[in-house]
């Protein structure tokens, strides 16, 4: 008999935060009410493998955990949303789900941002999600693969998959104790291929630069690709607000093109990037932007690194402007803009949708688009760092001292009860070598 309290617990004890990049508490999702689950295997970030591995490897395991999720949530029905490209995968759960009562396969095509929360949600089920609501609102609940394989396997989140990618010898896919560096993965992966390494965490549309490869996988990690410094993509993400502001200003002849495109306004969010880059050019400081048009903005990237003709920043400007408008108290709640949009979605939306093959060549990755295969390694490292802050919320605090002896799996970070948050695990034997208020390191047992 399943036991919803039992398992809301466990999900929270096992440190199960979304998988997928936001790191939201799986405990707190599951222990809502909703009609449908949502398994977000739609994994649209070029060049990223992750969860089409996961889903090869242990399509059981994410059912399993979908059932699970959908039990607690008291769903009758559960969708598993990927690309229709991936065919032997949905054959493989098309004939897993035969035995399955209420659980089916949502083919979609290969778009940027399909795995985009408000996007999955109108695909699978025809609803669309209100501005600065949640998928709940509509009765949905959404799930990452890997979330789920997470709940399925019912342990402390000690491990993970992450894709290495871009310039290193061997891209590849692989199961790696949380807390190892990126440094060490690029080194298994055959080591870099460029002078100048840098990366981008989290896939090259919504993931940051870094420059600094010792830094360690979080539960939230999907992946890195490699480029080098001087690579476009490169320039393109680091490219600083006076220099964008002053390019946007000068540049911009309000073709409008960013708001055609932009997935949210094709859902009928109020959000108008070209306006919100009219604004940049009337502000007189040079760098205020109060323009009420970016509050909707879910930072996807696309009218910066796609719909732009001239290659401007609309998405820097959404964002700068939610910053401006910030400090002066207005937010979605309170904005008529953001009030005034439409319930209906654009009537074009399905000959707007941005194909990733097209994105991937305006990104200038198509030499760089391989496959990055599942490699089995059981890799040992000699130490671990692991963060205090890998999920939304309260971060954990440190609850071991410096010396003590862990073992896989014990827990070295808490997060008081009833704060939004999870406990974060030892991902290998070892002995603590620090301690301090961002993380934990752990040196191995075979150090
Ligand atoms: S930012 Fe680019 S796409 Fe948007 S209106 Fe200006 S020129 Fe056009
Ligand atoms: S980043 Fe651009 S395209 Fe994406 S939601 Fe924001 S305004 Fe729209």
């Amino acid at each position: 008999m399943f036991d919803k309290e039992e398992f809301v617990k466990k999900s929270r004890e096992n440190g199960i935060v979304g998988a997928g990049g936001a790191g939201f508490p799986f405990y707190v999702k599951v222990s809502s009410q909703a009609h449908t689950v949502l398994v977000n295997a739609a994994e649209c970030e070029p060049l990223l493998r992750k969860d089409q591995v996961i889903l090869s490897l242990y399509p059981q395991k994410v059912i399993e955990g979908l059932k699970l999720a959908m039990k607690s949530c008291g769903a009758s029905e559960g969708i598993i949303g990927i690309k229709k490209k991936h065919e032997k995968i949905i054959s493989r759960l098309k004939e897993i789900c035969k035995s399955e009562k209420g659980i089916s396969v949502l083919e979609m095509g290969d778009y940027y941002p399909a795995g985009d929360e408000f996007c999955l949600v109108y695909e699978a089920t025809g609803k669309v999600i209100a501005p600065g609501a949640i998928p709940l609102s509509v009765g949905c609940v959404v799930s990452n693969v890997e979330t789920l394989y997470n709940a399925a396997i019912s342990r402390p989140v000690t491990e993970k998959f992450v894709t290495i990618a871009g310039e290193v010898k061997n891209p590849a896919t692989m199961k790696i104790p949380i807390g190892v560096s990126w440094k060490e993965l690029a080194e298994v992966c055959g080591g870099f291929k460029v002078k100048n390494p840098v990366a981008i965490d989290g896939g090259p549309m919504m993931g940051k630069v870094i420059t600094d490869f010792s830094q360690p996988v979080v539960k939230t990690s999907a992946g890195i690709i490699v480029l080098d410094a001087s690579h476009p993509l490169i320039k393109r993400k680091t490219r600083g607000k006076t220099q964008f502001m002053s390019i946007n200003r000068s540049a911009c002849d309000q073709c409008s093109f960013c708001t055609e495109f932009c997935p949210r306004y094709l859902l009928g969010h109020n959000v108008q990037p070209h306006r919100v880059m009219r604004s940049s050019m009337f502000s007189s400081d040079k760098t205020k932007i109060h323009n009420e048009y970016s509050l909707l903005c879910c930072e996807c990237s696309l009218c910066s690194l796609y719909s732009c003709p001239e290659g401007l920043s609309p998405r820097e400007a959404c964002l700068s402007g939610k910053a401006d408008l910030k400090e002066k108290g207005v937010n979605v709640k309170n904005s008529q803009t953001a009030a005034a949009s439409k319930s209906q979605v654009h009537p074009l939306r399905e000959y707007r949708k941005t194909p990733v093959k097209k994105l991937i060549k305006k990104l200038g990755l198509y030499e760089l688009d391989k496959p990055a295969d599942f490699i089995d390694l059981s890799y040992n490292p000699q130490k671990v760092k692991i963060m205090l802050t890998q999920h939304a919320g309260t971060p954990a605090s440190a609850c071991v001292k410096i010396g003590q002896k862990v073992k896989k799996g014990d827990i070295v970070g808490t997060v008081e009860e009833g704060k939004l948050g999870c406990p974060v695990h030892a991902s290998i034997d070892g002995k603590i070598s620090d301690v301090n208020l961002k993380f934990v390191e752990i040196e191995g047992s075979n150090a």
